[in-house]
């Protein structure tokens, strides 16, 4: 798809591969398209724009609503300097039904896939290409419409932006202790918990806080009716390996389909090792860790890739998840999904799709 392109007069400096960090550079251009205010006219004026800040009017809906999605994905570069994106059809599937959730008018997911290839091609630079760095895209919808009546905005954009990005683990692949929260709520049987919003987040920093003021590096989240089930671990799906089996939360409408979470269960399949989608009660895991069969814990995200859990703060107990350190599974599917990334390990499902070079 040809899309309009207008090129930076100032192409910024680019931060020092060793300094990324996460998400605090962004690279030369952005997409950008809009919808409305005549909805016949669907999405139009999709083009490639030098980054920068938008005008938007104190009214825009989104900044009182919160009518907006996003979503979080990554472009690799390989040993060979080729570059390519990680599963975006399966992001793109996931805004089309963050979409619907928040009423906000479907972006078809060829056209998600292209604005995202042909923005990394422009700023193909800006991929680096250390192990475990990368250049993640970030595709949002906000509301814009100027009116303060409660219903869905008539006006929208959609953009994309990319930023540099280090290995997530600077100093190490490091397991981190999680509390687990008994008393606020990130999302409910209902709601949005299953669509990337921004209502999620905002929901979710206070118990994040308090963890961390505790000396905790996130909460695991339990279920908002009996805070009885897992859920999710920060912004993370979870897994559990309780004896041989794996065991994570079944997609109930509450949790986050991750794509990360997606590409584990398939790995753990291919190799033949169990995995169950299920209801898993926080009793259970308790019980496991008393008879020695809580085996690993970790966290699964395209951000972090893998992110082990070395204990858990169970209302002022710790437990220790394992031997407290990575765990061989935790270690082998982070090793494993950063070596398909960067095309060295055969990418043996098809995640790979590749960004011409311009
Ligand atoms: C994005 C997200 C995840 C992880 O999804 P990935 O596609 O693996 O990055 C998990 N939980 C929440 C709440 C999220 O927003």
């Amino acid at each position: 798809m040809g899309f309009e392109i207008v090129r930076t007069q100032s192409p910024r400096p680019r931060p020092a591969q060793d300094a990324l960090g996460f998400g605090r550079h962004f690279s030369d251009h952005m997409f950008r398209m809009e919808y409305g205010p005549d909805p016949a006219k669907g999405w139009y004026a999709g083009r490639i724009v030098p980054y920068g800040p938008l005008t938007l009017e104190p009214a825009a809906s989104v900044l009182h609503y919160g009518q907006t999605i996003f979503e979080g994905l990554k472009a690799f570069r390989g040993a060979d300097g080729s570059i390519a994106l990680f599963r975006p059809q399966m992001h793109a599937a996931r805004f089309v039904q963050s979409a619907d959730r928040l009423c906000i008018p479907r972006i078809p997911e060829e056209l998600f896939v292209d604005a995202c290839r042909e923005l990394v091609a422009l700023d193909h630079e800006w991929v680096p290409g250390a192990d475990g760095a990368s250049l993640y895209l970030r595709p949002l919808v906000l509301a814009t419409e100027p009116f303060l009546g409660v219903r869905p905005s008539l006006a929208y954009t959609f953009l994309v932006i990319t930023s540099p990005v280090g290995a997530y683990y600077a100093s190490g692949f490091a397991p981190v202790r999680i509390k687990v929260e008994r008393q606020m709520v990130r999302a409910a049987r209902g709601g949005v918990g299953a669509s990337k919003t921004a209502a999620n987040y905002a929901a979710s920093l206070a118990a994040a806080e308090r963890a961390k003021a505790e000396g905790f590096a996130q909460v695991l989240w339990t279920d908002a009716a009996e805070h009885r089930y897992v859920e999710e671990v920060g912004t993370m799906n979870v897994f559990f390996q309780i004896g041989e089996e794996v065991i994570t939360p079944e997609l109930d409408g509450v949790i986050l389909p991750g794509v990360t979470r997606a590409s584990v269960i398939e790995l753990l399949r291919h190799r033949g090792v169990p995995v169950v989608e299920r209801k898993l009660a926080l009793q259970e895991i308790l019980e496991a860790h008393a008879d020695g069969r809580l085996r690993e814990a970790f966290g699964s995200g395209t951000a972090a890739v893998v992110s082990p859990i070395s204990a858990l703060g169970v209302d002022g107990e710790l437990l220790t998840v394992g031997n407290g350190g990575v765990g061989p599974l935790a270690g082998s599917l982070f090793e494993e999904i950063i070596a398909i990334q960067h095309g060295t390990a055969p990418d043996l499902f098809g995640w790979l799709v590749p960004v011409p070079s311009r």
